[in-house]
């Protein structure tokens, strides 16, 4: 099975780059223009690769496009252009609703506390070996411009990142040879606090509320500034920007222009 998914991958890698595809990443996601050639041409064949291996689902009258396709894998796929062997590989679904949709969640399944069960409103959500669930009206103002500082491409994939090693997301993904881990996870916990504290003593800042309710959520909604609005994450939260570009490696804000 994986030598067959080995070979069909190197087959995908090695084919020629057509003018087609260059024009599907140029409209894929508004940062695309602002990475080198050689960077957009990891990412087209990344994308070809993604796209072929995973299942794509339209729920609720959304059919999949093509367009759809590449501005979420192309999204997905800038995420880890340092780790280009990187696809996501515990993901084999990706279901996309029109719009942000509703869920019942029982409250059984929430440790029979009544008040979290209920029906909610969902934009997105990512499930520890299942499928990455999108709406795509969220994703469209995403992918062309910055929209404040939100994507929800790459909050839910951060969440995937941060479970690569270990089900629970946790704020850590795995970390390069040469980072330390302890000193990584305390000083993102650290920020996580101040972030707190600045809010709870009344002070607005560029991170969202949402980023502020788990250690996870800090990590996917600081993702999304990094890669949406990273020289303001630079200026207002230096440290997470530091912490980020040593995981990420790529630094946005020199990829968009300093
Ligand atoms: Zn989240």
């Amino acid at each position: 099975m994986l030598e067959w998914l080995f070979g069909r991958r190197k087959q995908l890698l090695k084919q020629e780059i057509t003018a087609e595809e260059k024009s599907l990443l140029e409209r894929a996601f508004w940062q695309a223009p602002h990475l080198t050639a050689p960077q957009r041409e990891q990412l087209i064949r990344w994308v070809r690769v993604f796209i072929s291996e995973k299942t794509w689902e339209g729920c609720n009258g959304v059919e999949i496009t093509q367009s759809m396709q590449w501005s979420i894998a192309a999204t997905a796929g800038m995420m880890v252009l340092a780790y280009p062997d990187w696809y996501f590989d515990k993901t084999a679904t990706i279901l996309v609703h029109p719009r942000p949709y509703r869920v019942r969640v029982d409250s059984a399944a929430v440790s029979n506390n009544p008040i979290l069960g209920g029906e909610f409103h969902r934009a997105g959500e990512t499930i520890y070996r299942g499928p990455v669930v999108l709406n795509w009206h969220d994703i469209q103002a995403a992918v062309a411009s910055h929209n404040q500082g939100h994507h929800l491409v790459i909050h839910e994939f951060a969440h995937q990142l941060d479970m690569i090693n270990g089900p629970a997301a946790d704020g850590l993904p795995p970390l390069p040879g040469n980072v330390n881990e302890d000193s990584w996870r305390s000083q993102m916990r650290a920020e996580y606090e101040v972030a707190r504290d600045m809010v709870g003593q009344g002070h607005n800042i560029l991170m969202d509320d949402y980023g502020l309710t788990h250690e996870s959520e800090f990590f996917a909604v600081a993702s999304e500034l990094y890669f949406q609005l990273p020289h303001e994450l630079r200026e207002y939260h230096p440290n997470v920007f530091k912490l980020l570009k040593q995981f990420y490696v790529i630094d946005m804000a020199l990829t968009l222009g300093d």
